[in-house]
């Protein structure tokens, strides 16, 4: 059954400093997602680290923080039929090594960690991440 969703997309540091942002919003435009909200930050490493919480105490969790703190980023508010699943599909394998031809990290990851986008993935944790950077009325 198709359940309309809203998931968090990040366009991570990495892949914005690389010139990627256009190319990945049209990927997003051509698979007909609406996008609700969009803004570029350049957050803290507190600030990520409360976004990466769930990888608190992984062996990879401070290079990760400082890693997403480093530039910009842009997060952005989607929605779509099933927008979760999807989403991570276009997103490719979290190491761009195991990512299938045609997904953004295919394209634009350069490591396991620097592999260009965030997708969130299931509806509990779409709903903490989108909350973490829109506020409801951002998302209407
Ligand atoms: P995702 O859902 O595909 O983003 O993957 P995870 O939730 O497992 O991990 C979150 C993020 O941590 C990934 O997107 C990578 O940036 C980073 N990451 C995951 N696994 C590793 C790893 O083994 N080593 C390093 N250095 N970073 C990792």
């Amino acid at each position: 059954m198709k359940t309309l969703q809203r998931t968090l997309a990040i366009i991570k540091p990495d892949a914005v400093a690389r010139g990627a942002i256009g190319d990945i919003i049209g990927s997003l435009e051509r698979r007909g997602f609406r996008i609700l909200s969009g803004k570029m930050l350049h957050i803290t490493r507190k600030q990520a680290e409360g976004f990466y919480a769930v990888h608190a105490g992984k062996p990879f969790f401070e290079s990760l923080t400082k890693f997403m703190s480093e530039g910009p980023i842009l997060v952005i508010a989607l929605e779509k039929e099933n927008a979760i699943a999807e989403w991570r599909e276009i997103m490719g394998a979290t190491n761009p090594a195991n990512a299938k031809e045609g997904t953004v990290r295919k394209k634009w990851a350069e490591s396991i960690e620097r592999n260009a986008v965030h997708g969130s993935d299931a509806e509990d944790t779409a709903r903490f991440e989108l909350s973490y950077f829109f506020a409801g009325y951002e998302l209407q």
